[in-house]
């Protein structure tokens, strides 16, 4: 079986946020039993010489809404995994990967061309493609380029959808008969990932509780009803990590690398990160976040409590870039010396912060899987998170559990019904007392840091899904 894997992020080329990662770790699982291929924009700050990326024969011109695109097709081999990479300006050229009034044509350009390349020169049997920015390749490859394989949608986040003006159906040739309340229309715009769930033989969410939950006014971000009437054809698959990536043994990010059976070299990490971040009293416990600060990841919620929390003998440090007026918030909470804010982007620095910390915060107000908590169990840092999506599915509340083990997905923490500043100032009590128990918080921690989050059952649950579709 020839799997063909189109996104708009892949780690280590390009990344954003989890769907590079959980791209870049479902090709690399994959490409084990069956030959991957992953595709994805030659946007202009990938590395082409560190990841000798090499120009092909291969070429051709897309004639959309009476304009032509020459389009040129990369390639490479990076650690065993097989790229493709498509280039044209308009989708590689501009400075960031998504704030660009452009998108409809960017990333129409690119499902276009993808279509092409499988259909002339990739003979695939599978065609699977993630969120909206390669999802018009679904009713590209059945209704325009017919193209024989099975087609299936990953949806990482419902809440972005490529919704744009109706335009684009003469921009980039969809035919108005795409342009219906089944397929691509979505309050008289066009909807790219809706024209993919409409399309796609099977649509799946990175987590059995987020498919459940977005056939629902709550979370269906307006596809409730859509994805209802297509609900026989979803399903939830748990993201895995790539646990080689992400091993705190073998980080080199880390100064003291640890496993589960050598947890001093944690502590000693611990100092380390408080030393550098000047905080004092490494004793105290340290509770982290690390991820976007936007709407989703509850920072509304987690900076309130940070300030009712402000004299409690605890460390806290947030890392994270992303909306303006969550940085401000964030900002804010500058002016407390036990508290340290870092706005930016900074991989090494986040694997410290995993490795360091105690505890680690996630109270979203949705999560489709969520791959940061699944990170920080491997490195040893406990989860609180509110029970929604994927953190219901991967974090077990200790106090549920009496004694007994988790699912076989789940990993031991802390979970928050809601995450109002009551509720979460009973979380951080729970985790205090914790804490406060050395012998059943490393216990906690061991058993996270050897659970399983790997891609190995995801990647066989993805091949099953596969499998059972026509081809
Ligand atoms: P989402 O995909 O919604 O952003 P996930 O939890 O699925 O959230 O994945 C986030 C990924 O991005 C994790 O690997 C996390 O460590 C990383 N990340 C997010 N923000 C930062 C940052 N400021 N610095 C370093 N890594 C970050």
């Amino acid at each position: 079986m020839t799997i063909a894997m189109a996104a708009s992020e892949l780690f280590p080329y390009v990344k954003s946020g989890g769907l590079a990662d959980a791209v870049g770790g479902l090709c690399k699982e994959l490409s084990r039993y069956e030959t991957t291929i992953a595709v994805i924009p030659l946007y202009r700050s990938i590395d082409r010489v560190r990841f000798g990326i090499k120009p092909t024969e291969i070429a051709f011109t897309l004639e959309l809404g009476k304009k032509a695109y020459d389009i040129k097709i990369y390639h490479a081999v990076f650690e065993g995994m097989e790229t493709y990479f498509i280039y044209h300006p308009i989708l590689c050229d501009s400075d960031t990967l998504y704030e660009s009034s452009d998108n409809d044509l960017r990333f129409g350009v690119f499902a276009h061309a993808l279509c092409v390349l499988a259909a002339d020169h990739l003979s695939i049997d599978v065609l699977h493609l993630h969120d909206w920015q390669s999802a018009l390749a679904a009713p590209l490859a059945k209704a325009v380029y017919k193209l024989e394989c099975r087609v299936v949608l990953s949806i990482h986040n419902l809440a972005f959808q490529g919704v744009f003006a109706k335009e684009a159906v003469e921009r980039l040739n969809l035919g108005w008969e795409l342009f219906t309340m089944e397929r691509l229309e979505f309050y008289d715009q066009v909807n790219f990932l809706k024209g993919g769930i409409a399309y796609a033989d099977a649509v799946s969410t990175v987590s059995p509780s987020y498919a459940l939950e977005i056939v629902s006014a709550e979370y269906g971000a307006q596809l409730e009803g859509f994805l209802l009437h297509h609900q026989e054809k979803l399903s939830g698959i748990l993201n895995g990590i790539d646990t080689v990536e992400f091993d705190p043994s073998h980080d080199p990010s880390l100064g003291h690398p640890f496993d589960a059976r050598h947890l001093d070299n944690k502590r000693r990490q611990k100092e380390a990160l408080c030393d550098e971040l000047s905080l004092s009293d490494s004793r105290r416990p340290l509770l982290a976040y690390v991820g976007r600060l936007a709407e989703q990841k509850g920072i509304r919620e987690l900076v309130e409590v940070i300030r009712a929390v402000q004299d409690a003998p605890l460390n806290i440090v947030i890392l994270g870039s992303g909306e303006g007026i969550y940085e401000s918030l964030c900002k804010t909470l500058q002016r407390y010396e036990n508290v340290k804010i870092i706005l930016k982007y900074d991989e090494a620095l986040s694997r410290r912060i995993y490795a360091a910390s105690d505890f680690f915060l996630m109270p979203s107000t949705f999560e489709p899987c969520g791959l940061a908590q699944m990170i920080a169990m491997r490195y040893g840092s406990i989860p609180i998170v509110r029970r929604t999506g994927g953190l219901k599915d991967t974090v077990a509340d200790f106090c549920d559990l009496e004694g007994r083990a988790p699912s076989e997905y789940a990993g031991i923490g802390i979970g928050m019904e809601a995450c109002d500043v009551e509720t979460f100032m009973h979380a951080l009590i729970k985790a205090l007392s914790l804490y406060g128990n050395e012998a059943m918080m490393r216990e906690f921690i061991v058993y996270n840091m050897n659970k399983d989050f790997s891609w190995h059952r995801p990647a066989l649950a993805y091949l099953a899904l596969y499998r059972s579709l026509n081809p």
